[in-house]
């Protein structure tokens, strides 16, 4: 019996790699000996022809290729739920299609997989050439934070790039949440991961579709869905500054009684109202991010909405 491997392919705006993604992958295929693949890209509401890319790539190869298309932009996480909740694979592995995801990994990862010993494959990268000084700064000070603060454990430079078996690909998709931190969900869900690791490469064509600031964003989006230290920190920093006014009156108390009140010390009082009134704010901010996403999350919105997809799908 000849086994399925279906390959997730988040796509926003890649025209240009499209192609150049499916025969590299197409190359290393034999190297899976026994097995079949079936490519799942998502098309997350790209602007440019992206979809026409696609339909032309599907009609080539119809056994190989299907597609999802969405009727907007959703991001990266939602395409990944699509194409995973999609996918009928025995194995799966989801792949930037810009091949900053070797698929030259892909015969280890495969061979490794079948020893039974790990659930899932993940990469690593151990180099950040080519990128950013600032983002590879703020990455790894974002890796240390997060470990710290939550319980899942994120390795620094592991990519989304992973090859996992049915069970825990069914396992992530039982996670039904709207604000999706797939690093965050592959570690949730435990099962034994082996991580390989790889320098960095730099993308094929066109440009990265974050900017720092989203990245930022991201970054704080995962903080807050794994962990509720942020809650604890603004109480602690309440209970902190309450007990130093506290201390700090007592001692102005005490100084008026002994030597009288010659009630200066106006700016001072400015200071701490305005400090003060900085902490609440700060406070009641970091429990706001978390009310919103409860808000997000109750309204029970479904993740992605479909506008088309293969035919193949149906079979
Ligand atoms: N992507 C997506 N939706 C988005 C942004 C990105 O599906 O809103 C896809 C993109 O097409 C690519 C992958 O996610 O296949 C990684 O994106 P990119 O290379 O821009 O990110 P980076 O490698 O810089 O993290
Ligand atoms: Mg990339």
């Amino acid at each position: 019996m000849t086994n399925l491997l279906s390959i997730i392919v988040p796509c926003y705006n890649e025209e240009q790699t499209i192609q150049i993604f499916y025969d590299e992958v197409l190359k290393i295929k034999p190297q899976l000996k026994d097995m079949a693949v079936e490519f799942i890209f998502v098309n997350d509401g790209s602007n440019d022809n992206t979809l026409e890319v696609l339909q032309q790539l599907e009609k080539s190869d119809p056994e190989q290729v299907k597609y999802l298309s969405f009727s907007r932009n959703f991001g990266k996480e939602a395409a990944l739920y699509a194409g995973l909740s999609h996918s009928k694979g025995e194995f799966i592995t989801v792949m930037d299609v810009d091949l900053q995801d070797p698929p030259g990994l892909l015969p280890e990862m495969y061979e490794l997989i079948q020893t039974k010993k790990y659930d899932c494959i993940g990469t690593r990268r151990v180099s950040r050439e080519g990128e950013p000084k600032i983002r590879s700064f703020f990455a790894k000070k974002f890796y240390k934070i997060i470990n710290k603060i939550s319980d899942v454990n994120i390795v620094d430079g592991a990519r989304d790039y992973r090859l996992m078996t049915r069970q825990m690909v069914d396992a992530i998709l039982e996670l039904k949440e709207y604000n999706r931190f797939s690093k965050g969900l592959f570690s949730w869900v435990g099962f034994d991961t082996y991580y390989l690791e790889y320098e960095n490469i730099e993308r094929e064509k066109g440009d990265s579709s974050w900017s720092f600031w989203q990245l930022f964003v991201y970054s704080l989006d995962g903080i807050v869905a794994f962990s509720e230290f942020p809650l604890v920190l603004s109480a602690f920093i309440g209970v902190i500054s309450f007990i130093v006014s506290i201390l700090a009156l007592l001692f102005f108390f005490i100084r008026a009684a002994v030597f009288g009140d010659p009630t200066t010390g106006w700016p001072s009082m400015i200071c701490i109202i305005l400090a003060l009134g900085g902490l609440q704010l700060f406070c009641l901010g970091i429990v706001g991010q978390y009310l919103g996403k409860t808000f997000l999350e109750t309204k029970r919105r479904p993740i992605y909405i479909l506008k088309e997809k293969s035919e193949s799908f149906d079979k």
